[in-house]
């Protein structure tokens, strides 16, 4: 029998491949808001959960992305964010109310799994400058019932955001154009542009409370760069790195595309002295038993 998620993806598959003429992308969000307004249901057997859905919605996007978004526009692959949503929900929990920012949200892939890892309590905001995956990432949040509220903008442009307890993001790699609003930056470049990785780790930090932690996948080689001096110092000054964590080589095709996940943490007058930095590997994911070890290692560590 199929599962849930199939039986998503078939449907919306299905509604999205009716139309000849219109961008594959375009159908899943009508397909999505057909199912919303009840016009057409997918067949479910049992109750759909939320992530039930997010996976459903996943597969046909990434199926339309393949056909016409170009490579910056990818979504964070589920392993990433499976992993990121357990750090996130273990950062946070005991909390009652969470209130979490992806300053580049793309399809919204992995904040949602990030909120579905936190369960109930998480309200987020979610800035995004391409319009259809706004328009995407807001009828899946609206089918998951998940609160969220969604921006349309260049997220280095000022935030009508109040400070957030969590950001999470897949950060945007590579030079912004935009000068004359990178000055108003401390990570501007010295000559040239400025890195928008860079700005967007500023720009988040801006936007935590005291405190607060920032969850982000990073290039392998983010501290080796040329620019790699403004950032150092940056963070020396307006930040606590907790963790940089090396993610498998066999996640990525080409050694240039290799990640990490960096969390820092905004500083505040309860933070005393400066906390152990957690540097580690991810193991290869195909390990069950490495995998878990690694993830008690890492519940160990926030508990200490
Ligand atoms: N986490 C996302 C997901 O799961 O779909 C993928 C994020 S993708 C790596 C980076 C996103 O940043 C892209 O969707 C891109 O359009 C967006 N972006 C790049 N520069 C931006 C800017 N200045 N302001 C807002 N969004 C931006």
């Amino acid at each position: 029998m199929a599962t849930n998620t199939e039986n998503i993806f078939t449907f919306i598959d299905t509604y999205a491949s009716a139309d000849k003429e219109g961008l594959y992308l375009e159908s899943v969000i009508d397909a999505c808001n057909a199912w919303l307004s009840g016009e057409q249901l997918p067949e479910l057997s049992t109750t759909v959960t939320k992530e039930d859905i997010r996976r459903g919605i996943q597969l046909a996007v990434l199926k339309g992305m393949k056909q016409q978004v170009q490579s910056h526009h990818q979504m964070t692959p589920d392993a990433i964010g499976m992993l990121i949503g357990h750090f996130a929900a273990k950062l946070v929990q005991g909390e009652e109310v969470v209130t979490l920012l992806d300053p580049a949200a793309g399809t919204g892939n992995l904040l949602f799994t990030v909120m579905n890892s936190i369960g109930d309590g998480v309200v987020a905001s979610s800035v995004e400058i391409d319009e259809i995956l706004v328009r995407l990432a807001a009828v899946s949040a609206d089918l998951m019932e998940q609160p969220v509220h969604f921006f349309v903008q260049d997220a280095l442009r000022p935030l009508l955001i109040d400070p957030v307890d969590m950001v999470v993001c897949d950060l945007p790699v590579g030079y912004y154009p935009d000068d004359e609003n990178a000055v108003n930056f401390e990570m501007m470049a010295e000559e040239g542009h400025a890195f928008s990785h860079h700005l967007f780790i500023e720009q988040s930090m801006n936007h935590l409370k005291e405190g607060g932690y920032g969850i982000y996948l990073i290039p392998a080689t983010l501290f080796e760069s040329d620019q790699a001096g403004i950032l150092h110092k940056y963070l020396k000054k307006n930040a606590i790195v907790r963790a940089v964590i090396q993610l498998p080589d066999s996640l990525f095709k080409n050694a240039v595309h290799e990640k990490s996940i960096l969390i820092l943490q905004k500083p505040s007058e309860q933070i005393v002295g400066t906390p152990d930095v957690l540097l580690t590997k991810v193991p290869n994911l195909s390990s069950k038993q490495a995998m878990s070890a690694f993830l008690q290692r890492f519940d160990e560590w926030i508990d200490e």
